[in-house]
């Protein structure tokens, strides 16, 4: 093999690699410049030899492969991705190609254009059958896509049935809507700030966010997720007459979807150019990520007569707006304190404007990315913003570094409470593990207090931050203790406020087990861990015995919760800490209810697989039923399996239970199965 072959074949592979990380699981390792660069090479070597090109060449395709779980939905009319134009200069050359296959009689003179910002999120196709919303489906590599319908419907502002709005529009027979679902950025600041606290993983950019919300395989989660949509295009429509692009969004928007506010229609070259750089300079005020503009000519007789070369159409172009970066001084390098203690670098910087906001402040994600990176205090550092996206540093310009440099050490010490820093395991967090840092203390009261854990109704962050202000509260069990006295000479303590919140706390003493475990914070420990471990350990005595071992005996506690927990209550504060919950009077155990669990075990011995989307239950809920009356529940189909209970786009799995002839239920005959038994359902 040639050397260019060899070349080749490395790229493709270390492409789709990169294709798969960034698409599939969303968690890419290369920045996109250094994708750029591979990719570039790649188009050049093929361009220079075009019989060397291979069916599966990263540029044969527009996207990555669909996972798996996901029903494969095969779009009609594929989703084309769109060629880049990077500036002026690139967007009359664009023009100049149209212009030379516009068809006889019509110049570029006489073209429409319709422009509007282009959003950074993810691609869907919706189709509609007489008004009704019936699929969903991503991108996907352009021509197959996933079925998402389930989580689509969970999107506010997507209407399940069209016209959304009150008029006397007919639905057509049959449409399929485009556009794109993304996170308005204040939504994505606010998920990753609380992730951060909660020392759970953060997004890389709103465009991650919304393709690993979208593409979750339990809608529930996508349903917490803050995504919206706008739509931008119609792929066809039968029952309706639609001729250009602007009447096409007149007509979505008359049909109730999200249409994008600033969309310009003009037959004014210059003016598209305007807009463009007008957008350019005001990227930061719009609530979405942009990462450029979309051009689309209007007439629809004319896309069809220019049409498609290679994957991109000829009557549409992305201008893609730069990077906002600048290069800045970095003045030091400091810790923030979280909830759970953990500890967060960032860097202080000499103000610096990007795209036209001051920026002072900027995230170091963790130490091991720090000590990666290499960035120090004195570097002059590439500082990058997307939005409204807290500002992250890129890297130091080497070159101007200080000859006296040091690298970065993690502090061995919290920089609020001076007690010793901690790592746990492999993880790249650095915590502060004094459950008394004042620091986390005002996130620990927020979040003990809280609907997840104990429930405390009308104690809000903002009463949780007066009291730790003012020395009321010293730890979370500190609740307990408060005084009607002391609340009532605090500023906007009214007498019936301050019963009504002893009250709420009074109540909060008899909660569950689970949730107080839940409430102390303890790292990894949540509510559906901590639900797990008090049927093992129903008490705070038994739990604070248990070793890692004892721990890891539990079906789906894993040896990093298992250290969390061990390393927990072998503080001496944290054991301190439970010692007042017990005086205070807060349950510290399992209380089993008066009556035994009566519940016949009509499904023992029987396995089962579930499937698809059920009309009433989750899957989770579903489970819980089988297992309530003694039956198994297990991923996937095998001669083993006695039933598979399917719902809606169920997956490969029902294939495989009927080339096993295994029978397949519903919710309602799973119910019947139960109360019944076999004779039910045959
Ligand atoms: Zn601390």
């Amino acid at each position: 093999m040639a050397d260019v072959e060899i070349r080749l074949a490395e790229l493709r592979d270390q492409i789709n690699y990169h294709l798969y990380r960034y698409h599939t699981l969303d968690d890419p390792i290369i920045s996109d410049t250094e994708y750029d660069q591979l990719m570039n090479e790649l188009r050049e070597l093929e361009a220079a030899q075009p019989e060397l090109v291979t069916p599966d060449s990263p540029t044969q395709r527009v996207g990555a492969e669909p996972l798996s779980e996901f029903e494969k939905v095969t779009h009609p009319i594929p989703l084309t991705s769109l060629g880049n134009a990077f500036d002026d200069n690139d967007m009359r050359n664009w023009l100049a190609r149209v212009g030379r296959i516009l068809p006889e009689g019509v110049t570029t003179a006489d073209l429409e254009f319709v422009v509007e910002p282009k959003i950074d999120g993810l691609a869907i196709a919706l189709t509609y059958e007489n008004g009704l919303l019936v699929r969903g489906a991503t991108r996907g590599n352009g021509s197959v896509g996933e079925n998402v319908t389930a989580n689509v419907r969970t999107i506010k502002n997507i209407p399940l049935r069209i016209p959304a709005k009150s008029n006397d529009l007919t639905p057509p027979e049959r449409i399929e809507v485009r556009g794109e679902v993304y996170i308005p950025i204040a939504e994505f600041n606010k998920f990753n700030k609380a992730q951060t606290d909660k020392g759970e993983r953060i997004y890389a950019n709103p465009r991650n966010f919304a393709a690993g919300s979208l593409r979750q395989l339990d809608s529930k989660i996508t349903a917490q997720r803050p995504l919206a949509f706008f739509g931008y295009g119609i792929g066809y429509v039968e029952g309706a007459e639609v001729q250009t692009q602007h009447q096409a969004l007149d007509y979505l928007k008359a049909l109730g979807f999200p249409i994008n506010p600033d969309i310009l229609h003009t037959a004014d070259f210059n003016a598209v150019l305007d807009f463009i750089h007008t957008w350019m300079t005001r990227r930061n005020q719009l609530p979405y990520d942009a990462d450029g503009a979309v051009i689309k000519i209007n007439s629809f007789a004319l896309q069809e007569q220019l049409g498609v070369v290679g994957n991109a159409p000829r009557w549409a172009i992305a201008y893609k707006f730069p990077a906002q970066e600048a290069t800045t001084k970095v003045l030091a390098i400091k810790g923030n304190v979280g909830r759970t203690g953990q500890i967060t670098p960032y860097a202080e910087l000499e103000p610096v404007n990007i795209g036209g906001v001051t920026v002072s402040q900027a995230t170091l994600h963790n130490y091991d990315d720090l000590a990666k990176k290499d960035i120090r205090e004195g570097d002059t550092v590439v500082v990058k913003r997307a939005g409204d996206v807290i500002p992250q540093v890129v890297k130091p310009i080497l070159d101007l570094r200080p000859a006296n440099s040091q690298p970065v050490q993690p502090p061995e010490r919290c920089p609020v409470c001076n007690e010793p820093t901690s790592r746990q395991g492999e993880d790249v967090a650095l915590f502060c593990i004094n459950a008394a840092c004042p620091a986390q203390l005002i996130r620990q009261i927020e979040y003990f207090v809280s609907r997840s854990a104990m429930d405390i109704e009308g104690f809000g962050i903002k009463i949780g931050e007066q009291l730790a202000v003012e020395g009321l509260l010293t730890d979370i069990a500190d609740i307990y203790f408060l005084q009607r006295e002391s609340l009532l000479a605090l500023e906007g303590f009214a007498a019936k406020k301050v019963d009504n919140l002893l009250t709420s706390i009074e109540q909060s003493k008899q909660r569950p087990f689970h949730r107080f475990l839940t409430g102390l914070g303890i790292r990894y420990v949540g509510s559906t861990v901590a639900e797990l471990i008090t049927t093992t350990f129903p008490s705070i005595d038994s739990l604070s015995q248990a070793s890692e071992a004892d721990l890891e005996a539990i079906e789906g506690v894993g040896p990093r919760i298992a250290a969390s927990i061990v390393a927990w209550f072998s503080r001496p504060a944290n054991q301190a800490l439970i010692e007042k919950f017990r005086q205070a009077g807060v349950t510290l155990q399992v209380i089993q209810p008066a009556e035994a669990d009566s519940t016949p075990q009509s499904l023992a011995g029987l396995t089962f697989v579930i499937t698809g989307t059920l009309p009433t239950w989750s899957r989770t809920e579903a489970k819980e039923f089988i297992e309530q009356y003694g039956g198994k529940v297990t991923g996937s189909v095998s001669k083993n399996t006695n039933y598979v209970v399917m719902g809606d786009n169920p997956g490969s799995k029902a294939d495989k239970a009927q080339s096993l002839n295994i029978p397949i239920l519903d919710e309602e005959t799973l119910k019947k199965l139960a109360s019944e038994g076999k004779t039910a359902v045959t």
